[in-house]
């Protein structure tokens, strides 16, 4: 099974998600905060998307988090994907971002191993240019403590 479409898009940031993109070619994976109420949220926004305020800030984030659901695409319904088909889209609940949920792929795993609930962590990959795509790969269950390893 095919996940990364060769010739994807690569991202074209915006003021509001530069640093989350910028943070991607550190390897790092960095999420929005609100300081007002705590909590993460995302995509990027000029204020939370919870309480309003604009006194935001980003935080670094494991990387850890568990496939909410995932779909398999069958279709090139982008000139991209010509020829990738089958591939995986997969939505990943993140262990420590409050509901925060990224779209983006599983890189390791078809079903039925790819399967919701499945413990993963981002890993980065390149896009046409060069640039960095947090996608994610298979992690032990019992991996949650943010050090390194499986
Ligand atoms: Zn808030």
């Amino acid at each position: 099974m095919s996940y990364l479409p060769e010739g994807l898009p690569s991202p074209h940031p915006t003021l509001d998600d530069a640093p989350f993109w910028q943070a991607c070619q550190q390897q790092q994976l960095v999420i929005r905060h609100c300081e007002s109420c705590h909590q993460f949220f995302h995509p990027p926004l000029p204020v939370c998307q919870k309480c309003g305020s604009s006194n935001l800030s980003w935080k670094p984030v494991s990387g850890h988090g568990t496939v909410y659901t995932y779909t398999i695409g069958h279709y090139a319904v982008h000139p991209s994907l010509k020829g990738q088909a089958p591939y995986n889209v997969s939505v990943v609940l993140l262990d420590d971002a409050d509901d925060v949920r990224l779209v983006s792929n599983v890189v390791d795993a078809e079903p039925p191993l790819l399967a919701i609930g499945l413990p993963v962590t981002v890993c980065f990959e390149p896009a046409s240019d060069g640039s960095l795509l947090p996608r994610f790969r298979r992690r032990a269950a019992d991996t949650s403590s943010p050090q390194e390893g499986v």
